[in-house]
C-alpha cells in the first residue's frame, strides 16, 4: 500500500431504514473485487456501551465477532458481503465514546481543561476512526454513523466527519444516503426531501461528495440532473439505489451505477482492474435457480420481528444457495405450539431450528417442537438455547427426569442438565459478561458435524452464560445423545447428536455468525442438505 488509507463516510438522510448498511458492504464488496482492502465500521449515535443489553425488539440481532464484541447487526452484513471478520473496533457506540473520555477526565489526562464535546468528544471519535487506518492495514475505512442527519444524537459524529474532510481534503469523501418518494397522485419522484437533507448536512458544515438515493422507480435524467444542481455534486455522484430482490443484488446494481468508480475518481485512487466478482455472481445464480426446495421452520420467539434473527435468516440463503435449494423459512412461535397441536403445526416442515434465546418465555413450545423432531425423524438444529432445549427435552423423555430444567429457567430443578459455569456464578453485571467470542472446538470423527465441517478443529463464536451440565454427561451418552464437540481446554459440551436419527444437531456456539456468501456455514450446509432429503423422502 503506497497511499494513505481513505475514510469514506456514509450518513443517512430523509428517514432511517434506508439500508446505509446494504450500501456500504456493496460499496466494499467492490472496492475488495477490484483488488483493494476495505473494512467497515459502524458508528451507533445510543448511548448504551453495546447493544448486548438491549431487547432484540429494540435493535433485532445482536452480532457478535471473533473477539467478543456484541456489536450491531450492520456487522453481520459487513462479513457476510466481505468475508473478512469484523472486531471490536469496527462498531462504536457515543455511549463507549462518553465512557472513555470520562474515563480519562477522571485519571486527570485533560491536565485541567474544561472537558467539552469539541474538541474531547469529536477527538475521541476520530481516534476510533483512525483506529482502523493505523497501521496502514487498509486501503479503504467505510464508516457508516447511525441515525439521520439532523438527530441530536448524532450532531458530534458530523462534527468529526467535517473536521477529518477539512484536515485532510484528499483522504476524505461523504457518501449521504436519502430517498427520493414517488408520489403517486401526482406521477413523479420527488426531490424536495433529498434537497433538503443535503442542506442540512451543509449548515453542519459538510458537503456531501456523493449521493445515493433510494427509490422505487428508474430515476430519471431530468431528475439526477435536478438533484446534481441542487446539491452541488457533478451528475455522475448521483447513484441510483432502486429496491433490489435480494441484498445481494446490491453490489451489482451499484456497479452499473459507477458507484465505485466515482468513489475512486474523487478520491484520486487508480482503477486497479475490473471487479472480480466471479464467486458472487455463481453465488446469485445457485440462489436465483434452485433445484429444489425445503420447509424450515424457525422455532422463536421473537419471529414476529425478523431481524431479530437476521443471522440465520442469511445463512440458510447462503446453504440454500451451496445446496442448490430454495430454503422457505417459516417463522413459528415457540408460544403457538403445546403438546396437542404440535404435530399438526410442525407435519409440513423438512426441517425443524429451534433459535437462541434468553428467558424462560416460549420455552415449553420449544421442547414440544424438539421432542416432535426427534421423535418423528425430522431433521433438526438446535441452536445455543435450542441445544440447551434439546438436552431438556432429552432428560424429561428419554432419561426420566421428570422436571428436568436449565438453572436459568428454574434455580432449584432436581435435574440441573443445564447450569450456569463456575465462573459465571459471582457476575452481577449484565453488560459484556457472558462466554463471548471464540473459542475452540474438537469434532469427534465420524459425527455429522466432522462430517460438515469436513476437519475435527473448529472455532466458533459463543454469547451466553449455562452450559451442558457434565455430571449428567454418562447418562445422556448410555441413552444415544452424544457429545459431539468438545472444549479442548475445559471440556465443556459444545455439540450434542442424537445417534440414530437423520440429523440431529444441537450447537451450543452461533454458528450463523460466520455463515457468509464466499463462505457458507458448514451446519446451515449440513442442515439443509438433511432437510432436502427429508422433503424427497416426503413426496415418495
Ligand atoms: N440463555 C441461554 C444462556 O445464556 C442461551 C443464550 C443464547 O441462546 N444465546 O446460556
Amino acid at each position: 500500500m503506497n497511499h494513505s488509507t481513505k475514510y469514506i463516510f456514509v450518513t443517512g438522510g430523509v428517514t432511517s431504514s434506508l439500508g446505509k448498511g446494504i450500501i456500504s458492504a456493496s460499496l466494499a464488496k467492490l472496492l475488495q473485487a477490484r483488488g483493494y482492502k476495505a473494512t467497515i465500521q459502524k458508528l451507533d449515535p445510543y448511548i448504551n456501551i453495546d447493544p448486548g443489553t438491549l431487547n432484540p425488539y429494540e435493535h433485532g440481532e445482536c452480532f457478535v465477532t471473533d473477539d467478543g464484541a456484541e456489536t450491531d447487526l450492520d456487522l453481520g452484513h459487513y462479513e457476510r458481503f466481505l468475508n473478512v471478520p469484523t472486531s471490536q473496533a469496527n462498531n462504536v457506540t457515543t455511549g463507549k465514546i462518553y465512557q472513555s473520555v470520562i474515563n480519562k477526565e477522571r485519571k486527570g489526562e485533560y491536565l485541567g481543561k474544561t472537558v467539552q464535546i469539541v474538541p474531547h468528544i469529536t477527538d475521541e471519535i476520530k481516534r476510533c476512526i483512525k483506529i482502523l487506518g493505523s497501521p496502514n492495514q487498509y486501503d479503504f475505512v467505510i464508516t457508516e454513523i447511525g441515525g439521520t442527519v439532523g438527530d441530536i444524537e448524532s450532531l458530534p459524529y458530523i462534527e468529526a466527519v467535517r473536521q477529518m474532510k477539512w484536515e485532510k481534503p484528499e483522504d476524505v469523501l461523504v457518501v449521504h444516503l436519502t430517498l427520493i418518494p414517488y408520489l403517486s397522485a401526482a406521477g413523479e419522484l420527488k426531490t424536495k426531501p433529498t434537497q433538503h437533507s443535503v442542506k442540512q448536512l451543509l449548515e453542519f458544515g459538510v458537503q456531501p461528495d456523493i449521493l445515493v438515493c433510494r427509490t422505487e422507480h428508474e430515476l430519471t435524467p431530468a431528475v439526477r440532473t435536478k438533484v446534481a444542481k441542487f446539491c452541488n455534486v457533478v451528475p455522475q455522484a448521483v447513484i441510483q439505489s432502486i429496491d433490489a430482490s435480494t441484498i445481494y443484488d446490491v453490489p451489482l446494481l451499484m456497479l452499473e451505477e459507477g458507484f465505485d468508480t466515482v468513489v475512486l475518481q474523487k478520491l484520486g485512487m487508480k482503477n486497479k482492474r475490473k471487479p472480480d466478482l466471479k464467486k458472487w455472481n455463481q453465488f446469485l445464480d445457485r440462489f436465483k435457480n434452485p433445484k429444489a426446495e425445503v420447509s424450515i421452520g424457525l422455532i422463536g420467539k421473537y419471529v414476529e420481528l425478523k431481524d431479530a434473527y437476521k443471522s440465520i435468516a442469511e445463512a440458510f440463503i447462503h446453504a440454500g444457495a451451496e445446496n442448490e435449494t430454495k430454503v422457505n423459512v417459516q417463522w413459528i412461535h415457540s408460544e403457538d405450539i403445546t403438546s396437542k397441536n404440535v404435530a399438526k403445526r410442525l407435519a409440513q416442515l423438512d426441517g425443524i431450528l429451534v433459535a437462541p434465546g434468553f428467558g424462560s418465555r416460549g420455552i415449553d413450545g420449544k421442547i414440544e417442537a424438539i421432542r416432535y423432531a426427534r421423535e418423528n425423524k425430522v431433521p433438526f438444529f438446535g441452536i445455543c438455547l435450542g441445544l440447551q432445549c434439546a438436552v431438556i427435552e432429552f432428560a424429561r423423555n428419554v432419561l426420566n427426569m421428570k422436571d428436568a430444567h436449565s438453572t436459568e429457567m428454574k434455580e432449584y430443578t432436581p435435574f440441573p442438565v443445564i447450569s450456569l459455569m463456575a465462573e459465571q456464578k459471582s457476575i452481577s453485571n449484565l453488560g459484556g459478561t457472558m462466554r463471548l467470542g471464540a473459542y475452540p472446538c474438537e469434532l469427534i470423527e465420524g459425527s455429522k458435524a466432522h462430517k460438515a465441517y469436513k476437519k475435527t478443529a473448529i472455532e466458533e463464536r459463543h454469547r451466553h452464560r449455562f452450559e451442558f451440565n457434565n455430571d449428567y454427561l454418562d447418562m445422556f451418552v448410555e441413552k444415544g445423545m452424544i457429545p459431539t464437540g468438545l472444549n479442548p481446554e475445559s471440556g465443556l459440551v459444545e455439540i450434542v447428536e442424537v445417534e440414530d436419527h437423520p440429523w440431529f444437531v444441537g450447537a451450543q456456539f452461533h454458528p450463523e455468525y460466520k455463515s457468509t456468501v464466499a463462505a457458507p456455514h458448514p451446519l446451515f450446509v449440513g442442515f439443509v442438505k438433511a432437510a432436502r432429503l427429508e422433503s424427497e423422502r416426503k413426496q415418495k
